[in-house]
């Protein structure tokens, strides 16, 4: 669904990603892990676009996965089933089509959460699929509405984001991101502003996610987590992929002694 080749970004003259190259299959779940200030991040922005590379390309293919994900492609209907590639190489840059084709086929889940203060629980919700993918209101506050009951904040619908816990908080975005429809779920390190009791709910929540058949990629410190939930693990400092593997083989036996140094601080 999601292959990444010779991704390349500069801040100034700091070079922050090498030249990243990934794939991510249908349904499966990559997690990034790898120390502070190594790129994870900038990985994820650029998979969104939020950020802009230097140079690289993202493609995302239009399989449609199942009922949960049928209406994907909400954006530009002429794109609609069909794969997309931003060419960050491209004398003149990315085209604006493909930029906006792979924000509508990805949604972020941020590490704080990111809620509109000013708005109410459902308000966050419905801000995406209603104002920028224009969906019909009522279709859409009807499926925020169920999502909302599946997360356990049915009667939080018209609370504010103060006035939530930062599990709850969490919750939101990560409805907020499902109601997108997206192809793809990013996910910045989410729970990583918890506090710890908070935070096996929301790891819970994600691994139903990933059983349902969600494509996600998932920047986490929680390897344990990442052990149980990730198809794949790729190891990332200096703004390469040191590493990439099956889980338990990353975290039990890795080929490279950066990650095996990385590990062996965590333990
Ligand atoms: P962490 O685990 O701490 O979140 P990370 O692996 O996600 O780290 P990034 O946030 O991707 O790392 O940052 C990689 C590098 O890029 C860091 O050195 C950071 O200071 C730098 N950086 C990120 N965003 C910007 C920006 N907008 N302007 C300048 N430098 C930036």
């Amino acid at each position: 669904l999601l292959t990444v080749r010779g991704l390349r970004k500069s801040f100034g003259s700091t070079s922050v990603l090498e030249s990243i190259d990934l794939t991510v299959a249908r349904g499966q779940v990559l997690a990034l892990i790898g120390p502070s200030g190594s790129g994870k991040t900038t990985i994820l922005r650029c998979l969104n676009g939020l950020e802009t590379a230097d140079g690289g390309t993202i493609t995302i293919t239009a399989e449609v996965a199942d009922a949960t994900q049928v209406a994907a492609t909400p954006g530009d209907p002429s794109l609609a089933g069909t794969a997309i590639t931003v060419d960050f190489g491209a004398v003149k840059g990315p085209s604006d089509k493909s930029l906006a084709a792979l924000r509508d086929r990805s949604a972020m889940v941020f590490q704080n959460y990111n809620l509109f203060p000013h708005k109410t629980v459902l308000e966050n919700v419905l801000e995406g699929p209603v104002v920028v993918q224009r969906r019909p209101k009522a279709e859409v506050t009807a499926e925020a509405l169920a999502l909302l009951a599946r997360v356990g904040l049915a009667d939080k619908t018209d609370a504010f984001p103060f006035e939530l816990s930062g599990g709850q908080q969490q919750r939101v975005g990560i409805v907020r991101a499902l109601a997108l429809r997206p192809q793809l779920l990013l996910f910045d390190e989410p729970t990583s502003s918890l506090d710890p009791e908070l935070v096996g709910d929301v790891l819970r929540l994600i691994k139903e996610l990933a059983i349902e058949g969600w494509t996600m990629v998932i920047v986490t410190h929680e390897l344990e987590f990442a052990r149980e939930v990730a198809s794949e693990i790729a190891f990332v400092d200096g703004g390469t992929i040191v590493e990439h593997g099956d889980p338990r083989q990353v975290l039990r036996n890795p080929r490279e002694e950066r990650t095996r140094q990385f590990l062996h601080r965590l333990l």
